[in-house]
């Protein structure tokens, strides 16, 4: 089998929002091989990331076997290295490499998920139970069947934000009821001593982590969190590459790592991101794992699967499995299971 064709393009929902549209915007990658597969990917960085692709990894691709996929994304990466080890540069060859995943699986005629699955039981067929993402509208979340739950608290800013956050955590845990896993995420926009005060403040209150309280560059702050915060940390939804990860798990600067893998560098990175924090008491709880994307790797490498609930403006992609009663259950089609109607998908034309 040999690649005839790359092609992206950045299909828009109507109701997605701004910073889908634009900045990491998700791009769409279909990858066209002489056996009459196409395999789809989703990776980031908008009209910059389809760049990426048009410019340097098509060339890279065309006429090749698909089938070492692992190979390709070194020979990728190393062609990208001088201005790409992370950001929209990763994030382009996230859709690729999954769309590499979605042709593996196709042409073995099985789910991605079973591939992964070392002792070949993926949970396939089987209710997952994931948590629900909110910026607002927790009660509505819980009456529309959710289980577990994520409060959005970056927005509280000023002054009185340790307050406010707290405030806002106390609320939530007496809409949700005790018991019902509540987590926290702030987005990057907090420092170390905002975030031992929420810590401090919401214990108690069973917080399960605080999501990106600090920007990613800020080590010694996430060292400090690691020793101090009795509420565990989760972060890495915006850490690019296994080897971001390998240092996060060496220095255990996180609890819970979240990478995504339609950013990090695709399914070939995720799966090595598993193998890591195996044996390490580190959680591995994807973003957006719900989405059909990561959710193969929830289901053929999870110990303890919990996928996050997806983006629901991300109306494109056919075959995405609802989540219902607060659970997932994850289909047998072939590779990635992905049904995408490119009539739909101007710019997706074949060459
Ligand atoms: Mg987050």
């Amino acid at each position: 089998m040999k690649i005839t064709d790359v092609r992206a393009c950045q299909p828009i929902a109507a109701d997605s929002p701004d910073d889908w549209r634009t900045t990491i915007g998700q791009i769409l990658v279909a990858i066209d091989t002489d056996a009459g597969l196409t395999g789809y990917g989703v990776g980031g960085g908008g009209a910059a990331g389809i760049h990426v692709i048009e410019a340097e990894l098509r060339s890279a691709l065309l006429g090749r076997d698909p089938s070492p996929v692992e190979e390709i994304w070194d020979d990728l990466y190393d062609l990208m290295l001088p201005y790409g080890q992370a950001g929209i540069a990763i994030m382009a060859q996230s859709g690729v490499d999954l769309a590499l995943w979605d042709l593996r699986g196709k042409d073995a005629g099985r789910p991605v998920a079973q591939l992964l699955a070392e002792d070949g039981m993926a949970r396939i067929g089987e209710p997952l139970p994931t948590y629900i993402t909110v910026w607002d509208g927790l009660a509505e979340a819980q009456a529309a069947g959710h289980r577990a739950f994520k409060l959005h608290v970056e927005r509280n800013a000023g002054p009185d934000r340790v307050q406010r956050v707290i405030d806002t955590v106390r609320e939530s845990r007496e809409i949700v009821g005790p018991g019902v896993p509540l987590m926290v995420d702030a987005w990057m926009k907090w420092d170390l001593e905002t975030t031992l005060a929420v810590a401090e403040g919401v214990e108690g209150l069973g917080v399960e982590w605080i999501e990106e309280p600090l920007p990613v560059h800020d080590i010694d702050g996430y060292r400090t969190l690691s020793r101090e915060s009795a509420i565990p940390i989760a972060g890495g939804e915006h850490e690019y590459t296994a080897r971001a990860f390998q240092h996060l798990i060496d220095e255990r600067l996180h609890q819970v790592l979240q990478p995504d893998v339609c950013w990090c560098g695709g399914l070939t990175e995720l799966v090595k991101i598993y193998r890591m924090a195996r044996g390490t008491g580190i959680r591995v709880c994807p973003h957006r794992g719900s989405e059909i994307w990561s959710l193969h790797a929830l289901a053929g490498l999870d110990p303890d699967p919990l996928p996050e609930s997806g983006r629901p403006w991300m109306t494109w992609v056919g075959g995405q499995p609802p989540i219902v009663n607060g659970m997932v259950t994850l289909g047998d089609r072939p590779g990635l299971g992905v049904e995408i109607d490119e009539t739909a998908l101007p710019g997706l034309d074949r060459g």
